[in-house]
């Protein structure tokens, strides 16, 4: 399995759950990304074929945050084999239906500015990452 380092969310009180990634920023978010890639690594070791651009699909790296979260609780030894077989069929079936246009893109996107170029390849994890931390500047003291 692979491992999560994302903090949990702080307990207590109605807090964000760690596999909200709107709720992260600065280090948090890149740890969060890289627990998202450690699952795709995984997934792909499992024969799981994920997108190459999976990162840049804001609504894949979301539901692959949930799943990855989902999974920890799936296959704990308190938990009813049942959960682990919904993860399977519930959770990671769809979003293998629903991510099948994007094996399409074979990591290139045509440019949102150029739509009439040809594809291009798109930046690497490190650099998407990159730009969503710097769009979030954590919060300072007032
Ligand atoms: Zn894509």
């Amino acid at each position: 399995m692979h491992e999560r380092t994302t903090p949990a969310a702080q307990e207590g009180g109605s807090q964000w759950v760690a596999w909200n990634l709107d709720a992260l920023d600065g280090e948090a978010l890149r740890t969060a990304y890289r627990d998202v890639a450690s699952f795709v690594d995984w997934l792909r070791a499992c024969d799981i074929e994920v997108p190459a651009c999976w990162y840049t699909h804001a609504w894949v790296v979301w539901r692959l945050a949930a799943l990855s979260a989902w999974l920890e609780v799936a296959y704990i030894a308190e938990t009813n084999p049942r959960e682990a077989v919904d993860w399977w069929l519930v959770g990671l079936e769809p979003l293998r239906r629903d991510w099948a246009d994007l094996q399409a893109h074979r990591g290139r996107h045509v440019p949102h500015d150029a739509p009439l170029d040809d594809p291009a390849p798109v930046p690497s994890l490190d650099d998407v990452v990159d730009v969503l931390v710097a769009g979030r500047p954590t919060e300072g003291p007032p």
